[in-house]
C-alpha cells in the first residue's frame, strides 16, 4: 500500500490561487511511491480536475450532503462530485462536527451515500481535549467508528480510508505525543479488524508539518497524512512528500 497525503485546503484560495499552487507543486518533481489528494473548495473542484487529468494526482471533495438530491438550497451530492471526475471526499471533519453540528448518523448517511457514487471516503475521527483528559479517547474512538461503519458491506474495505484527527490538534500546531498515535492507530485497526474484518488504510491528521512529518511517518501503523495548513504552502507540502518518501526508500 502506497503512503497517502492528502490535503485539505479548506475554504481558502480562489480558483486562480489554487491552480497557481497546483502549479508549483506538479513542477516540483515527486516520487510516485506516494498517494497525493488534493481537496480543493467546491468552486474549484472543476477546473482542478480538468488540470489533474491523466496526472497521478487524485482530488476529492471536503463534504457531501447526507441525503442523495432534493430541497436542499446550497448543497452539493455525492453523484455532482463523482460527475466531476473526483475520486475521494472527506467525511466528518471535526470542523463539520463543530462548527455544522454533523452527527454520526448523516456521517454514516454520508459514507453510504459516497461509496454508493463509487467515491473513496476519508472518514474523520478523533476525540476532544475534554475527551481526552477524561481518558475516553479509546471509547470515542470505537463509538465513532462502530456508528460511521454501520451497514457498510465487507465488499467495501478496499474503497475506505479513515483519518485519526485529535481535534485539539487541528490547526493549533500542536500534534499527538508518537506513543499516543500509535495507540489509536493500532486500536482503529485491531476494532475494524476485528469487527468487520476490514484492514484499510489509517492517515494521521492534526498540525503535520515539514519538520514533523518524517518522525510522524514512522509511526508503526501510520499509512499518511491529512494535511490542512501545510498543505497551503507548495514548499512545505513538498517537503511532506519528500519526507514521507525518504521512509519508503528506507525499505
Ligand atoms: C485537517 O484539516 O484535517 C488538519 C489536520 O489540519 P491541520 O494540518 O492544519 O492541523
Amino acid at each position: 500500500m502506497k503512503p497517502i497525503i492528502a490535503a485539505n485546503w479548506k475554504m481558502n484560495f480562489t480558483p486562480k490561487e489554487g491552480l497557481r499552487l497546483i502549479d508549483d507543486i506538479i513542477s516540483q518533481p515527486i516520487s510516485s511511491d506516494v498517494d497525493i489528494i488534493f481537496f480543493p473548495s467546491f468552486v474549484s473542484l472543476s477546473l482542478v480536475s480538468d488540470k489533474l487529468l491523466n496526472s497521478p494526482y487524485s482530488i476529492g471533495g471536503q463534504n457531501i450532503f447526507h441525503k442523495e438530491n432534493g430541497a436542499f438550497t446550497g448543497e452539493i451530492s455525492a453523484s455532482m462530485l463523482k460527475a466531476l471526475d473526483v475520486q475521494y471526499v472527506i467525511i466528518g471533519h471535526s470542523e463539520r462536527r463543530q462548527f455544522f453540528h454533523e452527527n454520526d448518523t448523516q456521517i454514516n448517511n454520508k459514507i453510504h451515500l459516497a461509496l454508493k457514487a463509487e467515491l473513496i471516503p476519508i472518514i474523520c475521527i478523533g476525540e476532544s481535549l475534554q475527551e481526552r483528559k477524561n481518558e475516553q479517547t479509546d471509547l470515542v474512538l470505537k463509538e465513532q467508528l462502530t456508528s460511521a461503519f454501520k451497514n457498510i458491506g465487507l465488499d467495501n474495505q478496499k474503497n475506505i480510508i479513515v483519518a485519526y484527527e485529535p481535534v485539539w490538534a487541528i490547526g493549533t500546531g500542536l500534534t499527538a505525543e508518537k506513543n499516543k498515535i500509535l495507540d489509536a492507530h493500532n486500536l482503529i485497526k485491531e476494532t475494524l479488524k476485528n469487527i468487520y474484518n476490514f484492514n484499510i488504510p489509517v492517515l494521521y491528521g492534526g498540525s503535520v508539518n515539514a519538520d514533523n512529518a518524517a518522525s510522524l511517518i514512522n509511526i508503526e501503523n501510520v499509512d499518511g497524512f491529512l494535511v490542512g495548513g501545510a498543505s497551503l504552502n507548495s514548499d512545505s507540502f513538498c517537503q511532506i512528500v519528500k519526507n514521507v518518501t525518504k521512509k519508503i526508500e528506507r525499505f
